[in-house]
């Protein structure tokens, strides 16, 4: 990261007198398309738990007038605009939808495909195993446009955590892909499927490219289990990302350093039947990281930066992000702040987002 003189920008709120210039930010973890992003307000139904809330996500998906193509892109532009380079997109897979979700982001990503890298994965949202047909779905997607095999709670979705497991482990080594597993189980029996999905990936030789989404099971230090969990994380070199959400839990990120657990960031859905918040800007969503574990130092405001940006693009291979090379990176961004922990705590909007030397204006 570095800074140049630069005039004052009369906008800036802080009163900033340089120009900071940074890499770009990779969003390892969003729903784009359960968006509304673009489209008319949707009402929320209450939601006691995690059925409620897939439930209502499969209604409001079917209820929806625009076309997933069109959210999807109305969404990632304006992450683009706010300074995303590359994404990671979770997309639904299932017997009720088929493939459209998968079409319908995939044609928005070859829309931006100058301005952002975009990986996809197929992702069994209303479960795979109790899911008649999903399991086929998922397969075919990989040959229409997904990436990667996502998975959801092998045991409270799915009832199976082997059966899950084999499907997913299945998928990814056939395909040659990698996995991407969204878990929500809090507690002991979270920390549990852990552990199996970390022998799991040392056995099929998967080390690095396995990825454990919200893991909550990893925020609660509570647990007694969490540090021998992290270290058999750790070995089988198993990601998480967090997306710091409202009340959801967030991982101890000195705990996480110290087990030698990478964390990777990510908006999660954005305006969808889960949520009214989010904006899909990484710069938001690395200020909300900051202040949700309690960032003080300019270390700690640094390593939320850090975890936005280049952590993000190690993750997903960006190197249009790995590779920046300071003011003159014909990939950057130019903000009007003196120092990344204060970008971190007043979140501007990047005066230019510049790729392959030009300004982009979409
Ligand atoms: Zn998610």
């Amino acid at each position: 990261m570095t800074a140049c003189s630069t005039p004052r920008d009369p906008q800036n709120p802080a009163g900033a007198q340089s120009l900071l210039v940074t890499p770009g930010f990779v969003d390892a973890h969003i729903h784009p398309d359960k968006t509304t992003w673009g489209s008319g307000w949707l009402s929320r139904p209450p939601a006691q738990d995690l059925a409620d809330l897939i439930g209502n996500d499969l209604k409001a998906q079917l209820s929806f007038e625009d076309a997933v193509e069109d959210r999807a892109y109305a969404l990632m532009k304006h992450a683009v605009l706010t300074g995303t380079m590359a994404m990671r997109a979770h997309v639904d897979v299932g017997s009720q939808i088929g493939l459209k979700n998968i079409h319908g982001v995939r044609a928005a990503a070859e829309r931006l495909a100058s301005c952002l890298d975009v990986q996809i994965v197929a992702f069994p949202q209303f479960g795979l195993l109790t899911n008649p047909g999903t399991l086929d779905l998922m397969e075919a997607a990989l040959s229409e446009g997904a990436d990667l095999v996502g998975g959801i709670d092998p045991e409270s979705v799915d009832g199976d955590l082997h059966g899950h497991l084999d499907a997913v482990f299945g998928l990814a080594n056939r395909h040659g892909r990698d996995l991407d597993i969204h878990l929500h189980d809090e507690g002991p029996g979270g920390l549990a499927q852990l552990h199996v999905i970390a022998k799991r990936t040392m056995a099929e030789g998967m080390q690095g490219r396995v990825t454990i989404g919200h893991g909550f099971a990893l925020c609660d230090v509570s647990q007694p289990e969490l540090g021998p969990t992290l270290d058999a994380m750790a070995e089988a070199g198993i990601w998480m990302a967090t997306c710091a959400l409202g009340a959801d839990p967030v991982p101890m990120l000195d705990l996480m350093e110290r087990h030698g657990v990478k964390v990777v960031l990510g908006s999660d859905g954005v305006r969808d039947a889960w949520t009214p918040f989010g904006t899909g800007s990484m710069m938001d969503r690395a200020h909300l990281l900051g202040y949700r574990t309690g960032a003080l130092t300019d270390t700690e405001l640094e390593r939320c930066f850090r975890i936005a940006t280049t952590a993000g693009a190690e993750l997903v291979g960006a190197e249009v992000v790995s590779g920046f090379s300071g003011t003159c990176s014909a990939d950057r961004l130019e903000f009007a702040a003196n120092s990344i922990p204060e970008l971190v705590v007043d979140r501007p909007s990047p005066l230019r987002v510049v790729r392959g030397g030009r300004t982009l204006a979409l």
